[in-house]
């Protein structure tokens, strides 16, 4: 099976700590597409210097959204680099229904469109625990948790040495702020590709090994099923 019709997305959505971006990498690497995580992009600016950096700063450490026009240039002028013609996965994108709309026009006009919303549900309070000992790579973004998925050395990245760190937007005041946030901003999104028939649902409380497994299988399932 694979990802690689033209232009058709795959859209992980799920709140901050759901275990998109854990999975993604997995998926995008299993299926040779780019993943394409608009938090990461976000902090490459930001480590960057950008103007579009700056201007993301103080959304960003109050864990409150970057406007969409920004996101969605930034995003849109992603897709159009020469590794996502065959496709993309996206992770933390769209957040707001503005966003979604903005996708699905950019990639129509390319004869592209989302193939599958994938939505990993994870209970609320799990949630702010994940995120309170999580840690992540400051090369290749890989995450870890202290205790449900810890590196084999402390604070060294099990994939390229590179030195872990936690995120300063991983505090507990401002993850309940995400969380909020999210719920608010980005359920609608979650139900809009309910009513369009392309969400799967998939449990992301259980083992990180399970989950990418049920996500596997349910790429699978939707690759003939979903409709156009
Ligand atoms: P994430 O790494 O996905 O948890 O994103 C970290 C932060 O980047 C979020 O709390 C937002 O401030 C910002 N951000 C990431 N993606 C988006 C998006 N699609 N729209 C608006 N803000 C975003």
């Amino acid at each position: 099976m694979g990802l690689h019709s033209h232009d058709e997305v795959v859209l992980l959505l799920g709140a901050p700590g759901a275990g998109k971006g854990t999975q993604a990498r997995f998926l995008a690497q299993t299926f040779g597409i780019p993943h394409v995580a608009s938090g990461d992009l976000l902090r490459e600016h930001r480590a960057r210097g950008t103007r579009l950096g700056q201007a993301a700063q103080t959304y960003m450490d109050r864990g409150d959204l970057v406007p969409d026009l920004l996101v969605v240039d930034m995003i849109v002028e992603r897709l159009s680099q020469a590794d996502a013609a065959r496709g993309a996965l996206l992770d933390g994108f769209p957040r707001t229904l503005t966003q979604a709309q903005a996708l699905e026009d950019a990639l129509r006009k390319r004869g592209g469109r989302v193939r599958v919303a994938i939505y990993v549900q994870v209970p609320t309070e799990v949630l702010v625990e994940r995120l309170a000992d999580r840690w992540l790579c400051k090369a290749c973004q890989a995450s870890y948790h202290a205790r449900f998925n810890p590196p084999a050395r402390p604070r060294v990245c099990d994939h390229c040495d590179g030195e872990l760190y936690q995120r300063a937007d991983d505090k507990r005041e401002v993850v309940s702020k995400r969380v909020a946030v999210y719920l608010k901003e980005t359920l609608p999104v979650v139900e809009r590709y309910e009513a369009l028939g392309k969400l799967c649902r998939i449990d992301g409380d259980k083992p990180i090994q399970t989950v990418r497994e049920d996500l596997l299988e349910a790429l699978d399932q939707t690759q003939q099923a979903v409709p156009a």
